[in-house]
């Protein structure tokens, strides 16, 4: 079966590795991918947002699966619009992905369904929002309505980072439509852990559960990135922990969507803060793979991923083999100088073809008119180490790590650091 992944990062390098090693996968396209995709899949130079000619491209090809990656199309609906044409595609419809689309419209159907969530109040103006801003303690957090590639969230520890972030959300307008609702939201303290589940309605299949770091330097300091590095399993977490999760917070969750009329099929990502009491509670959905999550948690699958993908959208998602290895993941993403914020393109890369020890996701890299491997994002690569304990995986992930190099080359060299003390 020929297949057309969406999308062109980390995940997706990650996603079509998985796919290439499925005996049932036939020709593998990736649209637009990267370099390193183009390893595995042929790339399609159509962009993620251009649905008609992406859809045009997999009925001229007769794919039999389509693919979605990023959040964007997702929320944009570009899963109707494969659905409208009948061509079968992984991924939620819009009314589902709205889900990480709205935090809104997520905190209102968390509390509703009596769902465990960080204590919360919306606003759609500026003035009745200070005004509750002002009678609350910090640290407290701050979150525009809408997506804003991960940068529309402030945690704030002091009245003025509170105050500047709703102003810059709801008068400056600095995220946009985005910002045309707030929600203010009680903060919450413990160990963060992100679950992934493929989710088909009310069909839960939790994936293994991975922790990612999201700020840019060491020891959480800096600004946040779209994920510096991630791990899995996550062996300081009681698996207690874990089976509450999915059983008081996902699959409620899954329910709602389909009481609501909205069921969701994908990969429902929940984000999530285990309390001091031991409890967990949600702090985001995203409606989609994790990026880096995905680099971790799929080379610990054990099973074939198209068959994973095509039972959910066959709907027996609940009768699919999904086996996990019981091996330990680490990523470590080299990320350009100068990220998150501007950065050079074009670096030469040195030391990619002599990494033995580890999988190497390619986030932003092209190849020069010489056919040499150069930077061309952010994030750059994300290292993979596998082993039998973290220590292991992470100490081959950052031996990769060091064998690669470019002018500027940034990582942080405590991935994983909190699974070990
Ligand atoms: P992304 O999609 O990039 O993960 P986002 O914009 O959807 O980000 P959230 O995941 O809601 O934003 O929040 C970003 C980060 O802020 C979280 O990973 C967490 O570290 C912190 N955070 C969010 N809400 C809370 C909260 N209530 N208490 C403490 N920390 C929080």
């Amino acid at each position: 079966m020929d297949i057309l992944v969406i999308g062109g990062g980390g995940r997706e390098h990650a996603i079509c590795w998985s796919l290439a090693k499925s005996p049932k996968a036939g020709k593998l396209y990736c649209a637009p991918g990267n370099a390193g995709i183009g390893q595995v899949a042929e790339l399609v130079p159509i962009q993620v947002h251009e649905f008609d000619k992406l859809a045009a491209f997999a009925e001229e090809k007769g794919v039999g699966l389509v693919v979605v990656g990023p959040d964007d199309p997702l929320a944009d609906g570009i899963v109707d619009v494969f659905e409208a044409k009948n061509i079968p595609v992984f991924g939620p419809r819009k009314n589902a992905a709205h889900i990480e689309g709205s935090k809104t419209f997520m905190k209102d159907l968390l509390k509703k369904y009596g769902i465990p969530t960080a204590a919360y109040e919306k606003f759609d103006s500026y003035e009745p929002a200070l005004a509750y801003l002002r009678s609350r303690p910090v640290p407290i957090v701050i979150k525009a309505d809408g997506l804003a590639a991960g940068k529309g969230v402030t945690v704030a520890f002091t009245r003025e980072q509170a105050e500047a972030a709703l102003k810059d959300i709801m008068v400056e307008k600095v995220f946009g439509e985005s910002g045309s609702q707030v929600v203010i939201e009680e903060f919450l303290e413990g160990q963060e852990m992100s679950i992934l589940s493929f989710v088909d309605g009310e069909t839960v299949r939790p994936m293994a559960a991975a922790q990612d770091h999201k700020q840019v330097y060491d020891g959480d300091k800096g600004q946040n990135t779209g994920g510096m590095g991630t791990y899995s399993p996550l062996p300081h977490i009681a698996p207690g922990i874990i089976e509450e999760a999915v059983e008081t917070i996902i699959k409620p969750t899954a329910k709602a969507m389909v009481a609501e009329g909205r069921p969701f099929r994908g990969v429902l990502f929940a984000g999530l803060m285990i309390t001091p009491d031991g409890k967990p509670k949600t702090i985001e959905f995203n409606a989609r793979f994790g990026d880096p999550e995905t680099q971790v948690v799929l080379p610990r699958l054990k099973s074939d991923l198209l068959d994973i993908f095509l039972a959910a959208v066959n709907g027996t998602l609940d009768q699919v083999e999904i086996e996990w290895s019981d091996e330990a993941a680490v990523c470590v993403v080299l990320a350009s100088g100068g990220y998150p914020a501007s950065y050079p393109k074009g670096l030469p890369i040195q030391g990619l073809d002599e990494v033995r020890e580890a999988l190497v996701f390619h986030a932003g890299t092209a190849r020069n008119e010489a056919g040499a491997w150069v930077t061309n994002g952010g994030r750059v690569l994300g290292v993979v180490g596998l082993g039998q304990s973290i220590a292991e995986a992470r100490d081959k992930a950052y031996q990769a790590a060091e064998r690669i190099t470019f002018e500027g080359k940034h990582n942080r060299t405590d991935i994983a650091a909190k699974a070990l003390v």
